[in-house]
């Protein structure tokens, strides 16, 4: 009896050494939205004194890990474009040449690759020498053929095969880029296209990964936190629509998951953006029941001083930098104070955007334009053409268009409800809203020179060729009584109007008022 006992006992123990030992154990490493923040910066809400993020950081890290650890792979959710002025001046070159060196397995294509126009998406992903996967967005011209050709990739990691899908979500695409800028493309439902790769990669593979950009665009200041589920509420949604996503990575929402969201058996995760964390997700599979069975999810902020900087990341940024440091350090005036950004409140740059638009437009009366697209604040002193770039990195132009005092008020109304930002306005124009009423009802007052607006009178307003098209979902811009292109650049407008002066005073002057 104690002999069969003892032989029960040591099955039963090899059986569970077994399952043990079937157990594989592979790590993925993830960021979503580096927006060309190759360079560490300062991010306040992060620390006042402590430089975050920096290509050259992320690349340590990721050839550490995977040094460490064979079994890891470095994945990359989206929007690498747009951002410091490097950027816009190589229309995303640059950026892709220093992604070549961060040992990257596959990345997913985001709204802002698309920011120097469609055609420039392939132009530049062809000098990538890292996979990048979407499988939703059409030539118009060219039934069923792909901007970019590679809707999904296979990659063996530890002995899993895993089945790499990239997509954008069709509504975050029309929402968020200039019209004119996609014009020769469409963006496909990305569920239809998710089943369909997934259909393709049964039985080939035994995980799928969703790379994914949707939802809803980020604050750029949000700080990750309390509105997680909120913010990716679209990414909860596919998950619970579609089965058969183990790992889904999104971004386009700057919403970092401390712990991932779990979702029909799916797990999601994402981090802040602009390089601010390198996500890692250690995971557990067992082949026998096809399942992860543990997680583990660290998403740490990268301080610079932290992470030495790997060298041949380094000298390509410092390559790209010396190679426009002819436009970029051109200097324009001195500030005596910051400009700084805010997406809910009247903000010093706000203003000096607004202005200059105006400016460039004589006989407007007016200028809307959105907190979205101010990008970076500029510190007080001497102020270079790069810093102006860098805070609107976008080929938008000037647009004056002819609207109806009631229709200011709806876009007014619109940009009140978004997450995203208030419009920013130009001086004489005054307008109160309350956060607290609902959606709809939250603008009070709206005056331009010390006149409440009238509903009735034909106002001419300076704005965006991005705004014009409906962008952020301001579509009573498509209603304009009268549109005129001008074709002028809006960072020009900035550089136009700063350059009048030798000193620029950045000025809060009562233009938005917020009942709090
Ligand atoms: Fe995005």
């Amino acid at each position: 009896m104690r002999k069969t006992l003892f032989f029960l006992f040591l099955s039963l123990s090899l059986l569970a050494a077994n399952a043990q030992d079937s157990i594989k154990k592979f790590t993925i490493l993830y960021t979503n939205d580096l927006h060309a923040h190759l360079e560490p910066q300062i991010i306040p809400w992060i620390s006042k004194t402590r430089q975050v993020g920096g290509f050259a950081n992320i690349a340590t890290l990721v050839k550490q890990e995977k040094a460490a650890n064979l079994h890891t792979v470095y994945f990359d959710a989206g929007d690498f474009f747009t951002g410091p002025y490097i950027s816009s001046l190589t229309k995303g070159e640059a950026v892709i040449d220093v992604m070549n060196h961060l040992s990257i397995d596959a990345a997913c294509i985001g709204n802002h690759e698309f920011d120097h126009g469609w055609q420039n998406v392939p132009l530049q992903l062809k000098k990538a020498t890292f996979p990048v996967l979407n499988g939703n967005i059409f030539l118009k011209k060219k039934k069923n053929k792909l901007i970019w050709n590679q809707p999904y990739k296979i990659i063996t990691v530890n002995g899993i095969r895993i089945g790499v899908i990239g997509l954008h979500g069709k509504f975050a695409f029309y929402d968020t880029i200039a019209d004119e800028m996609i014009r020769g493309v469409e963006a496909r439902d990305e569920e239809y296209y998710l089943r369909k790769y997934i259909a393709a990669l049964k039985g080939k593979t035994d995980l799928i990964v969703l790379l994914v950009h949707q939802g809803v665009p980020g604050r750029q200041s949000s700080a990750g936190g309390a509105d997680v589920a909120r913010n990716l509420q679209r990414d909860i949604e596919l998950a619970q629509t579609v089965p058969g996503i183990d790992i889904l990575i999104t971004g386009h929402a700057h919403q970092g998951t401390i712990q991932p969201l779990e979702a029909n058996g799916t797990l999601i995760v994402s981090t802040d953006a602009l390089g601010m964390e390198l996500g890692k997700l250690e995971l557990n599979y067992n082949p026998a029941t096809d399942k992860i069975t543990g997680y583990r999810n660290k998403l740490d902020y990268l301080f610079d001083d932290a992470v030495p900087d790997d060298s041949a990341t380094l000298s390509a940024i410092r390559y790209w930098k010396e190679k426009v440091k002819l436009i970029t350090e051109e200097k324009i005036c001195t500030i005596p104070v910051s400009l700084t950004r805010s997406y809910g409140d009247e903000s010093t740059m706000g203003n000096m955007v607004a202005d200059a638009m105006l400016h460039a437009s004589p006989g407007a009366d007016l200028t809307l334009t959105n907190s979205g697209g101010l990008r970076q604040d500029i510190d007080a002193g001497q102020v270079t053409a790069g810093q102006l770039i860098s805070a609107f990195p976008f080929p938008n132009t000037i647009v004056e268009v002819e609207l109806k005092g009631k229709q200011i008020r709806t876009l007014m109304e619109h940009g009140a409800g978004l997450t995203n930002g208030i419009l920013q306005v130009s001086r004489g124009v005054e307008m109160q809203y309350d956060e607290s009423k609902p959606i709809g009802q939250r603008v009070g007052l709206i005056q331009l020179n010390g006149k409440p607006l009238d509903n009735d009178r034909v106002y001419k307003v300076v704005t965006s060729n991005f705004l014009a098209d409906g962008g952020d979902g301001f579509v009573e811009f498509k209603k304009a009584i009268s549109v005129k292109k001008t074709g002028i650049e809006i960072v020009q407008t900035m550089i136009a109007y700063l350059r009048l002066s030798p000193t620029y005073t950045p000025q809060l002057s009562g233009r938005i008022t917020r009942a709090h």
